[in-house]
Order: structure tokens, then sequence, then C-alpha cells
């Protein structure tokens, strides 16, 4: 059983742009600031440098307001292109099914030329397949374990990962491209031979069009959180994480032994053609 999330602190702001260039497509598109799935890995945390919040990671969430008039502006002006969706939040969280921000984001996008890429952990996205089908878009979603105890500590409010995988097949009967994020793998609970394996067969499965790999990194606020799981659930593991996160020579030999591991995996399933490494 999934924890429930409670309820988030919600404050209202506005934004002055929010079709942003970005090294991860051409653009990023961001509608809310925080995100209540809480993954105890986020990437995103460090944006709290930026808005300081009190609430921990996951307990808070800033809603831009104006996003969709603001995008409706740029879009004036700016030039077709890839947008990532979202790169700093997860734009289904669940606040987004009454808030509706990303959708009519989204809705513009598509309308203007631009191609969304859409990437999540939240089954939300499934209520916008009417607005993506039939455009150049991409539906992907986040998947760092097959284990759900395991993704449930991990990522305690996102939805469970028979549903993301309900999400690529409903995306690819709507005829979508389809992705999956397969990262932050996580240091001896996701990267053996057998569970990348069991990963590939998966993905393979349901016909996913890309798969990146993406090994844990030691990101800005993120080793503080992973080390508290660790202590609680895994603590013989917080000096062997410690180690392929910092020791440089421990990390090199860590990803090239993670990198041969997923290309075994891909060639097996054939889906090398199909797979990027990001930082294994
Ligand atoms: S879903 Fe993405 S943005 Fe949201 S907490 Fe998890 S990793 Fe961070």
């Amino acid at each position: 059983m999934r924890p429930e999330p409670s309820e988030p602190l919600v404050r209202e702001t506005n934004c002055k742009t929010i079709l942003n260039k970005s090294k991860l497509g051409d653009y990023s598109l961001n509608c809310y600031g925080g995100c209540t799935h809480g993954c105890v890995y986020c990437y995103a945390r460090y944006m709290e440098r930026f808005h300081p919040h009190e609430e921990p990671w996951g307990a808070f969430v800033d809603v831009k307001v104006n996003a969709v008039e603001t995008l409706e502006r740029q879009l004036r002006s700016a030039k077709p292109g890839s947008v990532f969706v979202s790169s700093a939040c997860d734009g289904w969280q669940p606040i987004e099914r009454e808030r509706e921000l990303t959708r009519n984001c989204c809705r513009l996008l598509v309308e203007h030329g631009f191609r969304p890429n859409c990437l999540t952990k939240n089954t939300l996205i499934l209520r916008d397949l009417d607005v993506l089908a039939g455009h150049d878009a991409r539906v992907a979603v986040t998947i760092t374990t097959l284990d759900p105890a395991a993704a449930t500590l991990w990522e305690p409010h996102a939805s469970r990962i028979e549903e993301r995988f309900h999400v690529l097949r409903e995306a690819h009967a709507a005829g979508l491209e389809t992705g999956i994020m397969f990262g932050p793998v996580l240091p001896f609970l996701s990267d053996d031979q057998a569970s990348i394996d069991a990963f590939f067969e998966r993905a393979a499965e349901v016909k996913v069009d890309a798969i990146w790999v993406d090994a844990l990194n030691a990101r800005p606020e993120v080793w503080p959180s992973v080390k508290i799981l660790l202590e609680r659930h895994h603590p013989d593991l917080v000096e062997r994480y410690q180690r392929v996160l910092y020791w440089d020579r421990v990390r090199t030999a860590y990803r090239r032994g993670l990198r041969e591991r997923v290309l075994r995996a891909a060639e097996r399933y054939h889906l090398e053609s199909r797979v990027s490494v990001i930082s294994a």
C-alpha cells in the first residue's frame, strides 16, 4: 500500500516566462515549483535554494497560476522546437488534476507546432492523451526499479510501476512515441544483471521507442535524503553508496560496469538502437 500524501502547502505564484531554453531539448516547461511525488533521489531538490520553503521536499508545491497566458504570449515569437515537460517538477503531479496547467500548455504547444516531450511518474497523463494524440509528441515514464516495495520507498507518492507501464501501452495505442527513463538506477538495488534484464524485457513487451539510462548522481541536496533512506532501510549500503558517488575511481569503474550490463541486456532484447546511456 502506498502512503497517502498529506495535504501539501500550496503557494500561488506568477511567472515571467514559462518556456525556457534548455539543454534537455530546445526548451523546458514547468508549471509547478516543487513536486509532491517526493522522490528521495529527486534532482530538482536544488530548486529550493532559489525558492526557499520551510517544508521538506514533497510537502509543498508552487503553482504558476499564469502559466498558460505566459506561454500564449511567448509562443507568438518563439521558434518551434522540442519542449521537455517537465524538467524540475512532475507536470502531472496530483495538483494538476484540478489546475490543468500542464494540459493546457501541452494543448498550446501542439497547436503551435512544438513537440512536447513528456516525462512523468503519474497516470494522470492518460487524461491528456487526447490533447497529444495525432501530434508530434512523446510520452515517457520514469522507472527506477521493478520492485514495488522499493519504488514505494524511493518514490512514495508516484503512481505504481504497473500503472506506469499501463501509461506506455495506452500512449503507444494512441499512436504516440513512447520512452522510459531508467534512472536513476539504484546502486546495489536495481543495477544487477538480472534486474536490468527484467527491465529490458518489460520495455520490449510495451514496444517502447526510446530508453534513457541514468546512474545515480550526487547532485546538490540529493545525498542527505538518500543517506537517511539507506540508514533506515539498507544500513549496509551507506558506505558503498558514498564510494560510488564520491570516490572517482570507484565511480568510474561502477559506471563502466553498469554500462556493460545495460548494453548486454539491450542486445539480448534487441533494443540496442533505442538505448541512450546518459551518465553510466
Ligand atoms: S517525480 Fe520527478 S520531479 Fe517529482 S519528486 Fe520525483 S524525481 Fe522529483
